[in-house]
């Protein structure tokens, strides 16, 4: 019986670029999961989008006097192009701008408002006189009360990373014309979090998938207590707030873009010709993922989940595998100071697959891990080119030059032939294991043990000596390696589509990879392969230095 799996991708702000831990964070892992999935034969639905309101986009619109469409505009299209180009596949990657995105929300605030979990009440904010207008939090800067930096952001200082409220700030000015804003009172609707403490808790004590990181977070945030959080906002960008006298307000960027996880199954129905069809995702039997950043975890596990029960009868998330972060040669990635591997620019230098698989293989599923220029590089060229690609590469001339360019018909399988099969068959179901339990780092980790091992076996048995002395046991030594490969190209897939599906077309096959074909096949004697060429490219170890000095030269310039 397939299974029904939901993918949520975390939604990226457009007011700026992508970059690696974005891939690393979110988008790869997603990703490998809905490939993963699709080869098994389940159902998969895999959705995200740009998340284009908020007070990011409008005030890099305001900096660089233009309309905040314009921005999101930009980043949008540059969002799309990396997916593409990185071999990320979504059944829907849309945006929160759409006519359909802004009704689901306002349908979700109008019924939580009528189901009383949304109430009304003062707060106070900055308002800028000069402006004629609140200032959000990011709006504002001042000294840092911790650390005393200067020009520090309301919402959050970049010097120590601590988080702040704009009115902790000493001297706030506006960061708009330099004036002094004085403190207002202004009228906000609130969720009432606190009323779904009870449901919470134990839902997510239940959960033995959640990671005791995400649990141990998440019964935190309820232990201290869930508070009413605000859910408008004083500003001009964003969805309208439904209710009579709020003209002048928006619907708080947090809350309107968690619930493009269910806007966008909405489309992808509409456009999918069967306006219903996003209710059996939500309504019935489904597994629901939801993958972030760290950053995100209490907006899954409590936020997002609260408004699912008070909107009622919808599912709740069945995992949430947020990643640590990635740094970047040992320091974190920084927008604001251009410390970043931006995904576009890299993509247009290298391969997919080897930025994907250096990612996985390194993913910070567990605690933070560290992307450098010079482990890329020596993963690259030592696993990928010399363990992998090369393993592939000899195997296939060897037996292409021998055989007239087809499988050999093997003889009987030795000892050395029957373990090394049984092996794959091993860590086929390893793999299979550690991919439906979001292990991705193992998982790839195996799988390399096993080409060390196709590796051993191939220079054990010396198939290029073998054919010269004993062509029948050539046969069987290629035509077990060719089996290995075939094995090794499924395997990889979720991780390496761009080369499996190479591999595929190498080893002789003319259909498409990845759809319910998830096993280990058997590649028939006989079958005449494709054409040959190297799966990876060796890079010079001189790269290693050069993009590391590309990467200061880049932070000592403003971002892009
Ligand atoms: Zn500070
Ligand atoms: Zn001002």
């Amino acid at each position: 019986m397939p299974e029904r799996i939901f993918i949520g991708a975390a939604w990226p702000y457009a007011n700026g670029p992508l970059h690696l831990g974005h891939v690393a964070g979110y988008v790869l892992p997603a990703d490998i999961f809905a490939r993963y999935h699709r080869a098994r034969g389940n159902e998969v639905l895999m959705v995200s989008g740009s998340d284009e309101h908020g007070t990011p986009v409008a005030l890099r619109a305001d900096e660089e006097g233009v309309a905040p469409q314009v921005i999101a505009d930009r980043y949008h299209e540059k969002f799309v192009e990396a997916w593409e180009r990185l071999g990320v596949i979504f059944d829907l990657y849309t945006r929160t701008g759409t006519e359909n995105h802004a009704a689901v929300v306002t349908d979700v605030f109008l019924r939580l408002l009528e189901r009383g979990h949304i109430y009304q009440a003062p707060m106070t904010a900055f308002y800028c006189e000069k402006c004629a207008r609140f200032l959000p939090d990011r709006y504002v800067q001042g000294t840092c009360p911790h650390c005393g930096a200067c020009e520090t952001r309301g919402d959050q200082c970049d010097a120590c990373g601590k988080p702040l409220n704009a009115d902790e700030l000493t001297e706030p000015t506006c960061r708009l014309c330099g004036g002094v804003p004085e403190l207002r009172e202004t009228e906000h609707f609130f969720l009432d979090l606190a009323q779904f403490s009870d449901r919470l808790e134990p839902w997510i004590r239940g959960n033995d998938r959640f990671k005791p990181n995400v649990r141990a977070f998440s019964l935190g945030l309820i232990e201290a207590g869930l508070r009413g959080r605000p859910i408008t906002r004083d500003i001009a960008w964003g969805i309208p707030v439904p209710v009579e006298g709020f003209e002048s307000k928006r619907i708080y960027v947090w809350f309107e873009a968690v619930i493009g996880y269910l806007s966008a199954s909405k489309e992808w129905a509409q456009r999918q010709g069967d306006a219903e069809a996003w209710r059996a995702w939500w309504e019935e039997p489904t597994k629901s993922y939801y993958f972030i950043g760290k950053d995100n975890i209490p907006f899954h596990t409590i936020i997002w989940p609260a408004m699912l029960l008070g909107y009622g009868d919808l599912l709740l998330p069945y995992d949430v595998p947020a990643n640590e972060y990635l740094t970047l040669e040992h320091r974190p990635f920084s927008t604001s100071r251009n410390w970043a591997i931006w995904a576009e620019d890299l993509l247009s230098r290298y391969d997919p697959d080897p930025l994907r698989y250096v990612l996985s293989i390194n993913m910070p599923e567990s605690g933070d891990t560290d992307f450098s220029w010079r482990e890329f590089v020596r993963r690259n060229n030592d696993e990928l080119v010399a363990a992998y690609g090369n393993l592939v590469q000899r195997v296939l001339t060897i037996t292409a030059r021998n055989f007239e360019g087809r499988v050999p018909e093997p003889g009987s399988a030795g000892e050395g032939e029957r373990a090394l099969l049984a092996q794959a068959d091993e860590t086929f179901a390893q793999v299979t294991e550690d991919l439906a339990g979001c292990r991705f780092r193992k998982a790839l980790g195996e799988i390399m043990a096993l080409t060390r091992e196709g590796n051993r076996y191939f220079d054990e048995r010396a198939p290029w000596q073998q054919v010269k002395q004993d062509k029948p046991a050539a046969a069987t030594t290629l035509n077990t390696c060719l089996q290995l490969i075939n094995a090794l190209k499924t395997m990889f897939y979720p991780f390496l589509p761009f080369s499996s599906a190479q591999l595929h077309a190498m080893l002789g096959f003319d259909t498409a990879l990845g759809a319910g074909d998830w096993g280990i096949a058997r590649v028939p004697a006989g079958q005449a392969f494709g054409k040959i060429a190297h799966l990876f490219k060796r890079l010079e170890p001189s790269v290693a230095e050069e993009e590391v000095a590309r990467l200061e030269a880049q932070a000592k310039q403003s971002a892009p």
